[in-house]
């Protein structure tokens, strides 16, 4: 899941959480309201009815003997145009016979508006209006709020079809009971039982704030995913620079820049970035220098080794290693290898005779010669003192001998007069070409051989074999 999506997710979420959260605490909080006003209504309309009811005529035998509570709560109700809570739901132990009373006197505890409305009692000969019917029982199956009442004595004088007329109320129920007085005593008390089952009216209400409420979690679902969308696709974007630029760092291009926007930790991610993709460029720059550097230096090392520092050919430890591969290639190839030994003439008179500045001289010049005559294959070096060495890949002996022969004939007419007016160089050279010999090593010592016989019948010349 990409993080757009999360965090479009987690937008949404939170938005329905906490509609759902507050919208659900404020109907719970406000249902429970309405439920207590309700209560403490309807306890306080019967207690003023009962009030009036026992205050109009004496006593609840005295009452009931003359009008049966129901018709004096109808009528009291049918006075206040207020048929909730019903007192018919007091149940069937009530008092119910017809009767007369006088009449009631006004509640003096209960409302003013309340009072001034208390039923009158009927005149005497004439019977009280027969009450209308208790209203049904609502129909969700819960049994209506209504009230027991109880003598002074906690005897049941309405039992609501909870306890039965003349029985004791229970301790447990009388917790509640409010006294009710007439004429400065206690003559009985109220209790209220059961709960207050919503009206038609009251429900539309509560369906209205269902409705409400769940009109508030779209639109805050709604505008969760607006926003969601609007934040994540701006998240995203700062986000998909950083990772292109990581992939293209990644790629090897390690100098990278994303846009800083805002100063939001984004921003500060990519600027920290940015620094980190400078220093690492520069980082691995000099780096790249100096392993640069390293490469050249130990490229000069191996030249170094690999040089003779007076004459700048090869030195011996290098020909001894490829005057071996050398042989062994033209061994597996069959092909023709010649090594040659050449040696300059009575050298150490020219060190006596000139100095010893002139002697090496004399040996970067016959060196240069060498060297300027070979072909790439071929392996020119100088093998010790005033001695060189080369080897002829691919060459018969023939083709060796007059190459030879040709740099003998250059070394002796070199203007050595310009060096020292008075010098004259010239080399013996001894060449051989037969790979019988074995090794490469073998070769030159044959070849040396027959240095030995040039310098032993006359110095500058050339003997093969
Ligand atoms: P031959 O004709 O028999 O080869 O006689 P030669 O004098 O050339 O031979 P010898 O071996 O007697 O002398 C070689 C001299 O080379 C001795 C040494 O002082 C000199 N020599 C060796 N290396 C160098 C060097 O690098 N520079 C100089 N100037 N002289 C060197
Ligand atoms: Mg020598
Ligand atoms: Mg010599």
């Amino acid at each position: 899941m990409s993080l757009r999506t999360k965090f479009m997710l987690a937008l949404l979420l939170t938005g329905l959480a906490a509609v759902a959260m507050v919208g659900g605490l404020a109907y719970v909080g406000m249902t429970k309201k309405v439920d207590l006003i309700r209560r403490e209504q309807a306890a306080e309309h019967f207690y003023t009815a009962v009030s009036g009811y026992l205050r109009t005529y004496g006593s609840w035998q005295a009452a009931t003997a003359v009008e049966p509570f129901d018709n004096y709560m109808r009528r009291y109700q049918d006075l206040r145009g207020d048929r909730r809570p019903s007192p018919g739901d007091a149940g069937p132990d009530g008092e119910r016979g017809p009767g007369r009373g006088p009449r009631p006197e006004p509640e003096a505890e209960g409302p003013p508006d309340a009072d001034a409305r208390l039923p009158q009692a009927p005149p005497p000969g004439q019977a009280p209006p027969v009450g209308r019917r208790p209203p049904p029982p609502r129909g969700n199956g819960e049994p209506p709020f209504h009230f027991i009442l109880a003598d002074q004595d906690f005897r049941v004088l309405l039992g609501a079809g909870v306890y039965r007329h003349g029985e004791v109320l229970p301790e447990a129920a009388r917790k509640d009971a409010r006294p009710v007085e007439a004429n400065g005593r206690v003559v009985a008390y109220v209790s209220p039982e059961g709960v207050i089952t919503p009206s038609k009216q009251e429900l539309q209400y509560l369906q209205a704030m269902r409705e409400a409420l769940l009109a508030g979690v779209t639109g805050a679902a709604a505008l969760a995913l607006v926003l969601g969308v609007l934040l994540s696709r701006g998240m995203s974007r700062k986000l998909s620079h950083l990772t292109a630029a990581v992939r293209a760092m990644h790629g090897g291009s390690l100098l990278q820049r994303v846009p800083v926007e805002g100063r939001d930790e984004v921003a500060t991610l990519a600027s920290a970035f940015n620094d980190m993709s400078e220093k690492l460029a520069r980082t691995h720059e000099e780096l790249h220098a100096s392993h640069q550097t390293i490469l050249a230096q130990a490229e000069q090392m191996r030249e170094l080794s690999v040089r003779d520092a007076l004459t700048k050919l090869h030195n011996r430890r290098h020909f001894d290693e490829r005057a071996t591969t050398l042989f062994s290639h033209a061994v597996r190839h069959k092909q023709p290898f010649t090594m040659v030994i050449g040696d300059i003439d009575f050298f150490k008179k020219i060190n006596d005779q000139f100095s010893h500045a002139t002697g090496d001289a004399v040996l970067r010049h016959v060196g240069e010669i060498l060297r300027s005559h070979m072909r790439l294959s071929d392996l020119v070096a100088r093998y010790g003192g005033e001695e060189f060495v080369i080897a002829l890949p691919e060459t018969e002996l023939p083709q060796a001998a007059a190459l030879c022969d040709k740099l003998r004939h250059m070394i002796e007419s070199f203007p050595w007069h310009e060096v020292h007016p008075e010098l004259k160089v010239t080399m013996s050279m001894g060449v051989y070409a037969d790979l019988a010999a074995g090794t490469a090593e073998a070769m030159l010592q044959k070849a040396d051989a027959l240095l030995y016989r040039a310098k032993q019948t006359g110095r500058n010349r050339v003997c093969f074999g």
